[in-house]
């Protein structure tokens, strides 16, 4: 498998610095390794996927600057500053992970450190995607709620419009009493009554949840279309959307987790959290979520893997109908990807053309005695040959599109400490929208 982005990759440096020497002082500064991830600037489209080793969290700037956080996972030990998972907690574990995406929101927000949330979004209703609540989780300065994970950004950060997939009830498919369902809803209470929070259902179908909220007519093109929530999946008509779960099942919390599709002028990314198409024997049909998506989702640039690479997630349909140019995987255990996973992933017989593929936390020392114990050492020195021929291992991945949306870059931001500056530069990548309209 070869991979031009890695293999050009000094080359695509050095035409990056000397393009960058050369340029017009309004150009905006281009990325260059070892420097300072230069600040996102009106027009562009940023993509954070922020790499704290303990769970999902990414952090989308707009082309007018508006801002919005997806998920916030915090996944600790109990007695113990370590992750529950074996991926080494970044920068350190002198901070707790609510408080490193807080660090890494600010460095990066457009109006500086004092920047509000537009938007925050849940995909769905784990720990590794809104924080573990433990015995010890600090408890907020109002005294009604503990600080993890989201709950300890929103605590930080204020923000506007919270969005989730079961607001207001949290009933479904089960009522949820849980002691963590319940300090979140502790914390949307006192942030509504306290700090004007707006809380809203993700629903399937519409396009009009996520928008720009400060300059929408200076950039027509984007939308962020919703396809999936609690199983019901849009169907690719207006805003309408019907149901996958056939009536008296109880899906699990993965199932029904948020999906959607932004697109750019010409860019397209892909989001669908935690949710899985590759069905075990057992299995029944409808925990394919991912096919149902895919059909109404369409090609895209980016995506980001379903479930961290677990070996239900990206099933061949889904990959071959959505054949991405770049993955990005939130990974933060050994398991992630599984060989599987890696192979549909890599695989020309799902789809052609070349791919690359970023992950948030993988490469680390002592990782090969936990995958010798889940796959022998057979695929463990398979998947290992893989990880040294892809894009990136390790560090927090930033998507960055280029104003009207017809190119983009993937860079990658050295996560061993809060002001890390940029590892690798790959790219630029051509728009899928952008090739099919010079076609
Ligand atoms: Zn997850």
């Amino acid at each position: 498998m070869r991979h031009p982005s890695v293999r050009f990759f000094p080359v695509v440096c050095l035409a990056v610095v000397l393009s960058g020497l050369v340029s017009s002082p309004a150009a905006a500064p281009l990325a260059a390794v070892g420097h300072p991830l230069p600040p996102w600037q009106r027009g562009m489209l940023d993509i954070h996927q922020i790499n704290t080793g303990t769970g999902n969290a990414a952090l989308f700037i707009l082309p007018d600057g508006t801002t919005w956080l997806l998920d916030a996972g915090a996944v600790n030990r109990s007695g113990s500053r370590e992750p529950r998972y074996d991926a080494p907690q970044r920068p350190d574990t002198s901070v707790r992970a609510g408080q490193s995406i807080v660090r890494y929101i600010r460095r990066v927000h457009p109006e500086g450190e004092g920047g509000a949330l537009d938007y925050a979004m849940l995909t769905h209703f784990h720990d590794d995607h809104m924080g573990t609540l433990l015995p010890e989780s600090p408890t907020a300065k109002s005294g009604a709620y503990q600080l993890t994970g989201i709950t300890e950004v929103g605590d930080e950060l204020r923000i506007r419009l919270l969005l989730d997939r079961d607001w207001p009830e949290y009933s479904y498919p089960a009522p949820s009493g849980g002691a963590m369902m319940l300090n979140y809803r502790a914390f949307l209470q006192w942030q509504r009554e306290h700090r004007g929070l707006q809380v809203a259902r993700f629903e399937a179908g519409r396009n009009d949840q996520i928008g720009l909220r400060r300059a929408p007519r200076d950039f027509p093109s984007f939308e962020v279309r919703n396809i999936a929530a609690n199983g019901r999946v849009w169907t690719g008509a207006g805003t309408t959307a019907r149901t996958r779960f056939p009536e008296g099942i109880m899906p699990n919390e993965n199932n029904c987790s948020l999906a959607f599709r932004l697109t750019y002028g010409a860019f397209t990314y892909f989001n669908g959290g935690d949710m899985a198409g590759q069905l075990a024997p057992t299995s029944a049909a409808w925990t394919d979520l991912e096919s149902a998506v895919a059909w109404v989702t369409g090609p895209v640039d980016v995506h980001a893997l379903n479930h961290h690479g677990t070996p239900d997630g990206a099933n061949a349909f889904f990959l071959s109908v959505l054949q991405p140019r770049v993955h990005i995987l939130s990974t933060y255990a050994s398991s992630q990807p599984g060989p599987e996973v890696m192979r549909r992933m890599l695989s020309e017989r799902i789809y052609p053309g070349p791919r690359d593929i970023f992950m948030t936390n993988t490469h680390w020392p002592g990782r090969r005695e936990h995958m010798v114990k889940l796959y022998g050492e057979k695929e463990t020195a398979w998947l290992l040959e893989r990880f040294g021929e892809i894009a990136s291992t390790q560090g927090h991945v930033v998507v960055r599109v280029e104003p009207g949306g017809a190119r983009y870059s993937v860079l990658v931001v050295d996560d061993s400490k809060v002001d890390g500056g940029v590892r690798s530069v790959h790219g630029p990548y051509e728009s899928r929208g952008a090739a099919r309209a010079a076609r």
